[in-house]
């Protein structure tokens, strides 16, 4: 018999099992509690009977991320390798800035959206991740660490909007004030721009911040770097953007990896400017990290530097983003794609 995934429930559905099974409904918080906290095995939740717990375990089972590698940075930044109950692997990045932690964790075990940049995409594509695979993730972090997380950022392996409802119920339950309460606004979901997605979640209204990878400012360019520009353009994409700040009040984030020779020249920020006109936005900048086999070069900081100068004068607010833990292959799908034998990374 297959388990249940109970860390993926909702406290009201945990309730609904206990009920219907005729066990007492009020044990569901006490079980949700557990949950949240990261226990990994019902012997460990010592407030529940011996019989419920021997219950729970015939039913259900518990989600966990396994660390089994992990390498910390210099700066401090750690990189974890997850392993899951069924053997896959997904990549963590836990930082640590002057208010608290961050990790950027992974929604899918690779990416079919194959971004000629990115190492996620050139091992191919698994399977969607669940909530409760989701959630694993920060709770294996703070525990190995012995330290609490306070913002989460969805930037990791896989799109988010790719597995969107197991994505939403992410959100729910790690927002649940008697989980792991953190709130949306602690909360960064980056894409590569699932347009129908963006004006699906632009309805939710959810006060997270929304990071578009733009890495482009024109069809010519992101065509060639994002295989998805072919199903949604620029101007789609941006539209649904516009329209995503309006209805939920939040300033757009767009990432941009700077390539050079690609993407870094002048008249690509200026159109860039163009292009973002009358929207409340951050651009920001990433001097892209080398990949094995794309070739691709880092923009140099003079050509970063002025990216900021033409973007700002043209009333676009922009940063280049540090860069943590580049001495240890931090930027997702690089370790995973080494642990499967692939080169990985040869900065
Ligand atoms: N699929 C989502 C989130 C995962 S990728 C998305 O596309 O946004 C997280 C971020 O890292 C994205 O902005 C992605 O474009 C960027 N990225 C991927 N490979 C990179 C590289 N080699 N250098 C710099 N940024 C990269």
């Amino acid at each position: 018999m297959n388990k249940t995934d109970i860390k993926s429930l909702t406290l009201s559905e945990i309730q609904a099992e206990l009920l219907q099974a005729g066990q007492p409904k009020y044990r569901a918080i006490q079980i949700f509690h557990w949950l949240h906290r990261g226990v990994s095995c019902f012997s460990e939740m010592t407030d529940l009977s011996k019989e419920l717990r021997y219950w729970l375990d015939e039913h259900y089972e518990i989600a966990w991320a396994v660390v089994v590698e992990k390498r910390e940075s210099r700066d401090g930044t750690v990189k974890y390798l997850f392993q899951l109950n069924d053997g896959e692997c997904v990549e963590s990045v836990l930082m640590h800035y002057h208010h608290g932690y961050s990790i950027c964790i992974s929604t899918q075990v690779g990416c079919k959206m194959n971004c000629s940049f990115c190492a996620t995409g050139k091992s191919g594509y698994s399977r969607d991740l669940t909530s409760s695979e989701i959630l694993s993730q920060i709770q294996s972090a703070q525990k190995n660490q012995g330290i609490k997380i306070s913002n989460v950022v969805l930037m990791g392996m896989g799109e988010p909007l790719d597995n969107f409802d197991n994505v939403l119920r992410f959100l729910e339950l790690v927002s649940h004030p008697e989980g792991m309460n953190i709130g949306m606004r602690h909360i960064s979901l980056s894409t590569c721009g699932i347009v129908n997605k963006i004006y699906e979640l632009a309805e939710k209204k959810l006060q997270l911040t929304l990071s578009v990878s733009l890495h482009a400012p024109n069809d010519i360019i992101r065509n060639q770097t994002m295989p998805v520009n072919q199903r949604w353009n620029i101007g789609e994409l941006l539209k649904a953007c516009r329209y995503y700040a309006q209805k939920t009040g939040r300033r757009i984030s767009f990432e941009y990896a700077m390539i050079h020779g690609i993407n870094d020249m002048d008249w690509c920020a200026r159109e860039l400017t163009t292009r973002l006109k009358g929207m409340p936005v951050h651009v920001n900048l990433i001097p892209v990290n080398d990949v094995t086999g794309t070739g691709y070069k880092k923009s140099s900081l003079e050509r970063q530097k002025r990216f900021v100068d033409i973007l700002e004068s043209g009333g676009c607010t922009a940063t280049v983003r540090r860069t943590l833990g580049s001495d240890i292959e931090a930027s997702c799908g690089q370790l995973r794609r080494k642990h499967e034998g692939g080169k990985g990374n040869e900065s």
